[in-house]
């Protein structure tokens, strides 16, 4: 039995992280696999993209990994440390991460790649209270504001529903009133509970 076809009877021919059974490819775990199974998992599309490219990210996609993190492949687990580590500002993957249990070789394994050891802090998107705020929150407006370019004046209370996060600025994030997609500051919105 060939590499693939091993991954292929593992995995029931399904995504070892998200379950999808399209355009499945094996993938190799960086930083040096030496290819056979147990170094390699097999991916589709979507979560190969993501994991080699951190802009790509799609946060919700990566809600798989509450079920794929238990695999008893360490390949699969050292990926969804990778990925958890990448999106701990989420408070979910920060919660399956201090979930996750690595032996001290799967840990030194997953954090080859560098994943978390940058010191960078975790930037977090607060609002005018000092809350978290995550991209799929509901927030409302504590002041009106003027909506440049836009000619309208988005009102104190209004609510925006299905925020996003600005990644790089922690200042701000997106939401959509009255149609449009805008900038919003985090100081001018308070979360709704
Ligand atoms: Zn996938």
């Amino acid at each position: 039995m060939n590499i693939e076809q091993a991954l292929h009877q593992r995995s029931e021919s399904k995504c070892e992280l998200c379950a999808a059974t399209d355009n499945l490819h094996i993938y190799e775990v960086p930083p040096s696999s030496n290819g056979s199974a147990e170094e390699s998992v097999l991916l589709c599309a979507s979560c190969s993209e993501q994991i080699d490219n951190p802009d790509k990210l799609e946060v919700h996609h990566w809600r798989c990994l509450n079920d794929s993190m238990w695999s008893p492949v360490v390949a699969v687990q050292v990926l969804a440390w990778r990925m958890l580590t990448r999106l701990r500002a989420e408070p979910w993957a920060q919660d399956l991460l201090d979930m996750l249990y690595l032996d001290d070789d799967s840990l030194a394994w997953a954090q080859a790649t560098g994943e978390g050891t940058e010191d960078e802090e975790v930037v977090k998107h607060l609002d005018s209270h000092g809350a978290v705020l995550t991209a799929g929150d509901t927030v409302t407006l504590i002041k009106d504001l003027n909506v440049k370019g836009a000619g309208f004046t988005a009102k104190r209370g209004t609510a925006v529903r299905g925020i996003s996060l600005v990644a790089d600025n922690p200042q701000q994030i997106e939401g959509r009133i009255n149609g449009q997609q805008i900038v919003i500051l985090c100081k001018f919105v308070k979360k709704a509970i």
